[in-house]
């Protein structure tokens, strides 16, 4: 086996060269995968933007993306679950699996975490890659692994869906409709929840989650959303799975949650947030959840891709090249309005 691959390696903020690394080495209890496609998330924009998020400085040079998914090269000795020529997902999160949060089954809390494509673990925008076994997840033959990388979004809509504890004959709003948001609203109709409502502000999306099935959507552009979900939902919502990150889709969470609502955030802020009317939640006795990443979600994901249960390839929008990354990522962030998510091929 050739020891050099190709990488696409982020040389500084906004530059992207083709170059080699060598092919990683694996470990007793690794798995060796030849990356095929490769989801683009909001986390490497930002990455590629500034070099940086929050307290997250990258080293250059650096790879990017954690939402791959290929087929197994090669397996360490102890790694009897997977072999040679299968078709894989890999999970980005490296919990150490060891500590107390770890054992109590919310690995995707540990204070250990390494996570692909954050400083200090090189990224999926490669041609091979060394990941535990325990997160290599097998696909169903036949999937497309242009599909099954977008498990890692998936995962975090059904992990969301779960933290709210909605049940069958709630009703909700989905705040948000890129990737994300999205991916909510599909889980939630795929577990039978018939009243879902939609918001978002840009035209493209909203016309793609029509496309999806999700038929009350609102141009937060275009009136008073709130007002408008109110009154065709009798008053409120059970539960607001706030996907934007923004001030305003707080307040708006706020106002549309019905008594004992829950609302679920799953948007990272790029600022500090605001106060929030705590008066106005406890006279509702309402509650506020937080969904972050996943944990144990792979693999409804993938059986929900692979089975047609969820359509993850109608929220792509543009495909490219791993030699084209540079372009991709400018793409995304130069025509914001046009890209619902973009999916590189290796
Ligand atoms: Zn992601
Ligand atoms: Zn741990």
């Amino acid at each position: 086996m050739a020891k050099m691959m190709k990488a696409a390696l982020l040389m500084g903020p906004g530059k992207i060269e083709m170059g080699e690394l060598p092919v990683p080495e694996y470990g007793d209890n690794d798995v060796l995968v030849r990356v095929k496609h490769v989801g683009v998330c909001g986390a490497d924009l930002e990455f590629f933007k500034s070099g940086r998020i929050g307290a997250w400085v990258l080293e250059f040079p650096h790879v990017l993306g954690h939402e791959p998914a290929g087929i197994v090269e090669a397996v360490g000795k102890n790694v009897t679950r997977l072999k040679p020529g299968d078709m894989v997902a890999v999970e980005p999160g490296k919990a150490c699996f060891t500590c107390p949060t770890c054992l109590s089954g919310r690995y995707n809390m540990c204070p250990e975490m390494v996570f692909m494509s954050v400083p200090g673990c090189k990224g999926a925008f490669k041609e091979f890659l060394a990941w535990p076994s325990n997160l290599v997840f097998k696909v169903a033959p036949g999937t497309d692994t242009a599909d099954a990388c977008l498990a890692e979004p998936l995962a975090v809509g059904i992990h969301s869906v779960s933290q709210s504890g909605i049940k069958f004959g709630q009703s909700a709003a989905v705040l948000g409709g890129g990737c994300i948001g999205l991916c909510v609203a599909q889980v939630l109709k795929a577990q039978g929840i018939t009243e879902v409502y939609l918001t978002d502000h840009n035209k493209v999306r909203l016309e793609k989650a029509k496309a999806l099935g999700i038929n009350q959507i609102f141009n937060d552009h275009d009136g008073d959303v709130v007002a408008q979900i109110k009154k065709l939902s009798g008053g409120g919502v059970d539960r607001v799975f706030e996907c934007t990150g923004s001030q305003k889709a707080v307040t708006q969470s706020l106002e549309l949650l019905n008594r004992n609502g829950i609302m679920v955030v799953i948007g990272m802020f790029g600022e500090p947030t605001q106060a929030v009317d705590l008066n106005g939640l406890l006279m509702k006795e309402a509650s506020i959840v937080t969904s972050f990443r996943y944990c144990h979600n792979y693999p409804a994901a993938l059986s929900a891709i692979s089975s047609g249960a969820i359509k993850v390839r109608d929220m792509v929008s543009h495909r490219f090249k791993l030699d084209q990354l540079q372009e991709a990522l400018t793409t995304n962030i130069q025509n914001k309005k046009e890209v619902t998510k973009i999916v590189i091929e290796i």
